[in-house]
């Protein structure tokens, strides 16, 4: 699938659920109402049909809010894969819930998972997430590993004066058990929207730290894809760590990505809060495919060439 600007679309990430367990400062904000959409588990299974066999999606991402709280999440997945148009089936988690599950979301098919953490510090955790226990999330990275959820990515939203003294440290933790960690930039999106540039730790200024304590070789291929992925010697480790720069080394010209929400709306891009509903095409059984198909061309040729940083939803709403 091609889009307005020759981009090809090959990535779905779909939200199954804008509840979460944990509500993160940056991410959900304070006083919002109490969040608990569950996508269909048919009309899931169905949209990912259509668009893996039908558009060329081939890469699925399942995320939330908080996926693994998503009742059905195992059969979707044994469904999903045996699909056969999928090259990958990956989620992104905070892994509170991991541990438990992490044998048999493996059994059925998930590829393999990223995990958000922000801090290796128990109290911080606490207070970012709103109520997080670490540990639940440090054991849920390792049953990933031991599971074959790999390469197990965690992604850590890099915020000043907050982790930005930590970022080695998680760094190799995190390569310790053979983890990918990857830094992402903070986005103008939800309690950030007007406040980014206050929590901003740029990507150099990661680097920088990075390369404080590790050898770092840029890995030919995945600059700006939308991670930048290094390959890292030193202090006897071996690894790959990443950045993801949306603000400093935007990277628009190279997204491959469409999302669907929880409620069934296609957002084409995720500093836009433009959506475009589906739900018109799902009669509770079926998929209407000509009408979906036209609502995904409009959506697809909407999509902007640059993202216009106008994002009124909450990540948690957004599916990130
Ligand atoms: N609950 C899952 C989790 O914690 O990974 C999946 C949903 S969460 C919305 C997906 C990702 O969005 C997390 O890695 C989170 O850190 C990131 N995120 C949320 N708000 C963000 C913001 N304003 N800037 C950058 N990343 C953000």
């Amino acid at each position: 699938m091609i889009d307005g600007c020759g981009r090809t679309i090959d990535h779905l990430r779909l939200s199954l659920t804008d509840r979460c367990n944990l509500a993160c400062r940056y991410c959900v904000p304070q006083n919002a109402p109490p969040c608990g959409e569950m996508i269909d588990e048919n009309y899931a299974y169905e949209l990912v049909r259509w668009l893996s066999t039908r558009h060329g999606i081939h890469h699925l991402r399942l995320t939330g809010g908080e996926p693994l709280l998503y009742p059905p999440l195992l059969g979707l997945i044994k469904r999903l894969s045996s699909l056969g148009s999928l090259r990958e089936i990956t989620l992104t988690t905070n892994a509170q819930a991991l541990e438990k599950q992490a044998e048999s979301l493996a059994a059925a098919g998930l590829s393999r998972v990223n995990i958000s953490l922000d801090t290796m510090q128990a109290d911080k955790f606490q207070s970012v997430t709103r109520g997080g226990v670490i540990d639940h999330t440090l054991r849920g990275i390792e049953a990933a590993v031991r599971c074959g959820l790999t390469p197990v990515k965690i992604n850590v939203v890099a915020q000043r004066s907050f982790n930005d003294d930590e970022i080695a440290d998680i760094a190799e933790w995190g390569l310790v058990l053979g983890c990918v960690v990857r830094f992402l930039e903070v986005m103008p999106i939800g309690p950030l929207a007007h406040v980014a540039d206050k929590h901003l730790v740029p990507a150099a200024e990661i680097l920088d730290k990075l390369e404080k304590r590790f050898t770092l070789k840029a890995i030919p291929g995945s600059i700006g894809q939308p991670a930048t992925d290094y390959a890292v010697t030193g202090h006897g480790l071996r690894g790959v760590v990443g950045v993801i720069a949306p603000t400093t080394r935007p990277f628009c010209d190279r997204c491959r990505r469409i999302r669907i929400t929880s409620n069934g709306k296609i957002v084409a891009c995720v500093h836009d809060a433009t959506s475009f509903d589906l739900t018109s095409c799902w009669n509770g059984t079926s998929l209407h495919v000509e009408d979906a198909d036209k609502v995904l061309h409009r959506a697809v040729l909407a999509k902007p060439e640059v993202g216009p940083r106008k994002q009124s939803l909450n990540m948690v709403a957004l599916g990130g």
